[in-house]
């Protein structure tokens, strides 16, 4: 069964009895340009809330821009001087880096929205900051407060880290400097929160006052681990996944799971682990360590039903590469191909199922796939008319949607052409000067190169096919390996020792240069 299927019997099971609306809940810190590896919660959550709505299940999928959380380092994209001062500030409460957006928060934000559209996935979303300014957090906060020993016990017990006896679960936002990553609270009598503006992580510089405030309306925010339950509870959450990072062993899922059963008296939600993203060396993509890469960049650079290919494509439990550079792009046009004909020929199993799902249930209609390689090369070709080439390959007229999806993939293949190809897809026609290599042939193959020299004079137009049977002929009658043969036709043309289908590609060239160039190297 296709995952999200499986994931959808088990979250039908759960809330069998549930009338109303499920909500499926997945956030991101608006604390710098969004890496990739946040697009694989997006689209496991949307994905299983577009299942959820194929059997007529009412779900939602909210998406929470955290806007809440003090800036505790300075992208790399920034002046480290001209930001420093925004240390241990709320993002909301920091300027735009561009002078334009509302906040530091939403110019992060809005790029990562926008690459959520491009990438077909539609959450509703809302920002960290309504719960707090709004009230919404009120009650949590109390919770937490009054079970401060209890959340200090689970910490210890569940992620064996030790909070001081005077530790609370809270950050006061300073009445002063109004950071919140610098102060620490450490009294609470049942009304206020007494805290001390001190130094905060990421170098952030706290102003030494000392308050004590009501810690309603937007006044404090819980710590992140304590929040995640919370949030549950307030939103009211029913289905939550989480990365590998916070999923193992006494992280921070299992410490949110037992705060929220032990402090909020609820039940956590169903779960979805999920692994990280990998680069083309198979290392773990990520913003701090290894590789970057921006999903920006990644969706820029793959179209849309490709994208969510290579994001909902395997199992969130399996590591998967998503990396422009290298050879992904092929492999995932080859594979979405594949599915395409499966679904096409009604085989009806999982990858089937997997093209429906990158549609949103509405696949398109049976069309001829022009193959990626093969467009790769085309593109290359200045001489090529695209369009032709390819209605000669399908053997009839390329269809309206064929010729889309034609020209949207030569869009992107040369854009990987251009940025992130391996050179061994880098071809060029050796036009003008004869490849070095010519010198090298021996005897048997010059000896084949006339009988191909004398295939293209007696017929006046080629065919690709026919070249390509033509091509096996010469093989034969001349007793000469495959390999010798057709490397001679790649030297000859392109100056290496490989290259598309040779049949195919000799016909695409110019009938005079191809019977100059063939007596040029005999
Ligand atoms: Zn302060």
């Amino acid at each position: 069964m296709f995952w999200a299927d499986r994931h959808k019997e088990e979250i039908k099971k759960r809330f069998l009895s549930n009338d109303g609306t499920l909500v499926i809940r997945d956030e991101k810190t608006a604390s710098g340009r969004v890496h990739i590896g946040s697009m694989r919660g997006v689209a496991i959550h949307g994905t299983i809330r577009d299942v959820l709505h194929e059997d007529g299940i009412k779900a939602k999928f909210l998406y929470e821009i955290n806007n809440f959380d003090p800036m505790d380092g300075i992208p790399a994209e920034l002046d480290e001087d001209e930001w420093r001062e925004h240390l241990g500030k709320p993002l909301k409460d920091i300027p735009s880096p561009d002078g334009k957006a509302k906040n530091f928060a939403e110019y992060y934000a809005s790029e990562f929205k926008d690459v959520i559209a491009e990438s077909g996935f539609t959450p509703e979303y809302y920002n960290a900051s309504e719960l707090y300014l709004e009230g919404k957090m009120n009650d949590v906060i109390r919770e937490a407060l009054d079970s401060a020993d209890t959340i200090r016990d689970i910490y210890k017990k569940v992620s064996r880290s030790e909070k001081k006896s005077d530790w609370l679960p809270v950050s006061v936002v300073c009445e002063e400097c109004g950071k919140i990553g610098t102060t620490q609270a450490h009294a609470w009598d049942g009304e206020k929160v007494s805290y001390s503006c001190l130094d905060g992580p990421g170098g952030a510089v706290g102003c030494k006052n000392e308050g004590s405030v009501e810690p309603w309306d937007g006044r404090a925010k819980l710590p992140w681990k304590v929040e995640w339950a919370a949030k549950w509870k307030v939103v009211g959450v029913d289905v939550e996944g989480g990365g590998k990072d916070h999923s193992t062993k006494g992280g921070a899922r299992e410490v949110a799971s037992n705060i929220a059963k032990k402090v909020f008296n609820i039940e956590s939600p169903y779960d979805i682990p999920y692994e990280f993203f990998l680069d083309k060396n198979g290392k773990k993509m990520s913003s701090s360590g290894g590789r970057g890469v921006s999903s920006r960049e990644i969706a820029s650079n793959f179209p849309p039903a490709i994208l969510r290919l290579a994001l909902i494509g395997k199992e969130p439990t399996v590591q998967t590469s998503i990396d422009p550079q290298g050879e992904l792009l092929p492999l995932l046009y080859d594979w979405h191909d594949k599915i395409a004909k499966k679904y096409w020929d009604g085989v009806g199993d999982d990858d089937a199922r997997l093209f429906e799902i990158l549609y949103h249930s509405k696949p398109p209609k049976e069309m001829y796939h022009p193959r990626f390689q093969t467009i790769a090369f085309v593109a290359q070709m200045e001489h090529v008319d695209t369009e032709k080439q390819f209605a000669e390959l399908k053997e009839s007229v390329l269809t309206k949607e064929e010729v889309t999806e034609l020209n949207e993939r030569v869009e992107f293949t040369k854009l990987w052409l251009d940025n992130y190809a391996p050179e061994k897809y880098r071809f060029v026609l050796a036009k003008d000067t004869i490849p070095e290599g010519v010198k090298g042939f021996s005897d048997s193959q010059k000896k084949a190169l006339a009988r191909v020299l004398q295939f293209v004079e007696e017929n006046k137009s080629l065919d690709g096919a026919k070249f390509h049977e033509e091509l096996h002929r010469i093989k034969e009658a001349e007793g000469i390996a495959p390999k010798d043969l057709f490397t001679a036709l790649y030297v000859a043309f392109l100056g290496r020792d490989s290259g598309p289908q040779a049949g195919w590609f000799l016909s695409t060239l110019d009938r005079d240069f191809l019977i100059s160039r063939l007596k040029e190297s005999i």
